[in-house]
């Protein structure tokens, strides 16, 4: 493993590119993916899609640009070895769309309630228990 690598896979933007969106968002609905559904339907949770609410905030990500660095340039910062143009490093040549938000600047934060709460929650923390993992597989050398 060097230490490029490293820093490429343990970069919250990276890792956050490797997750599976749980829903989407069409104005102000929310909409549930099939295999989130498909989890909701095994464990018998009854929902009303349409009854969840949403707020927006900035995104966390971005900081509401709508697009960040893209990490396998400046994960590891600056070095004589990666040899950027700082002038386009600065002009955003190296950005790519922000991959919490889509682009969006604002990321939508659904309220979720009682038992589709809980199991969204679950799910939340699997898809980054999972992405962490591979993420750190990667930083192995797997
Ligand atoms: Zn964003």
């Amino acid at each position: 493993m060097n230490l490029e690598e490293y820093n490429f896979w343990s970069d919250r933007r990276t890792q956050e590119s490797m997750k599976k969106k749980l829903f989407s968002v069409e104005g102000y609905r929310v909409k549930l993916k099939g295999w989130v559904k498909e989890i909701l339907d095994l464990r018998a949770v009854d929902y009303d899609e349409k009854a969840i609410s949403i707020k927006y905030e900035v995104c966390t990500l971005c900081s509401g640009e709508g697009k960040v660095v893209n990490p396998s340039v400046d994960a590891s910062g600056f070095s004589p070895y990666n040899q950027l143009d700082l002038e386009d490093y600065l002009s955003g040549q190296y950005d790519v769309t922000c991959p919490k938000c889509e682009g969006l600047r604002v990321e939508a934060f659904p309220r979720f309630t009682g038992g589709l709460k809980e199991v969204i929650d679950e799910i939340k923390k699997e898809e980054e228990d999972y992405v962490k993992s591979v993420a750190s597989e990667f930083m192995m050398g797997c």
